[in-house]
């Protein structure tokens, strides 16, 4: 049933591998907020019975499916690390369903405003009209690259072909709202999340 409710006020949070997207999402959660993760949604609908399974299996056949029914993820990736259009396929089959159900859970948010965690939110035109405001989680690129290593265990090497891959921190900034620097101290961010918590209350109920 269509609803004449007016869609909540809309956050993008981003910010570079590492930086802690997910770590401050989570103190906006304590908040009461919803947070949306694109990263969590493309994940369920590439699950075993996900959304985006027939498809997948129509475009790429049976090895892109592994045994118990989801993507294989390994195959996946070695595939459109060396195929760009493959690459394009994927996305196009992806993006839009990953869109529709952040759209669906987004309805049934009951917050005031609601957080849509995007690690490529810059990179990409159609999220960046979707959010009423833009943060970015930001700290040191050296930071980033050692919580990487530590949390997944990769070179440094494989960290910085990730980074290369996404827009530089300066083009992450200037994309900025808001920036919520999570460097060393939790602290820090945790002042930085209750402020602008109350500065999002304020703009989304002032709508
Ligand atoms: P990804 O882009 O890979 O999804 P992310 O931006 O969501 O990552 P997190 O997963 O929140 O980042 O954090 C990356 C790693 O750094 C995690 O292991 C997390 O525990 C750690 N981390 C995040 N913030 C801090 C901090 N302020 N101090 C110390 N460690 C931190």
């Amino acid at each position: 049933m269509p609803s004449d409710r007016t869609p909540p006020y809309a956050i993008g949070l981003t910010g570079g591998i590492g930086s802690g997207k997910t770590t401050i999402a989570n103190l906006f959660q304590e908040y009461g907020i919803s947070v949306i993760d694109t990263d969590a949604i493309a994940h369920q609908l590439s699950a075993p019975d996900g959304l985006a399974i027939p498809v997948i299996r129509q475009e790429f056949g049976d090895s892109a499916i592994a045994v118990n029914g989801a993507m294989d993820r390994n195959w996946m990736r070695e595939l459109v690390f060396s195929d760009s259009n493959a690459k394009k396929k994927l996305e196009r089959i992806l993006h839009p369903l990953i869109r529709q159900e952040c759209e669906k859970v987004a309805a049934l948010a009951t917050s005031a405003y609601v957080i849509f965690v995007v690690p490529l939110l810059v990179e990409s035109g159609n999220w960046r009209e979707r959010v009423n405001r833009i943060a970015v989680v930001d700290c040191m690129e050296q930071t980033q690259i050692s919580r990487v290593m530590a949390r997944n265990n990769l070179s440094k090497e494989q960290v910085l072909a990730i980074m290369r891959a996404q827009v530089n921190r300066e083009q992450r900034l200037a994309a900025a709202d808001d920036i919520i620097v999570n460097e060393t101290d939790l602290s820090t961010a945790k002042k930085r999340v209750q402020e602008l918590h109350e500065q999002w209350m304020g703009l989304a109920t002032a709508r």
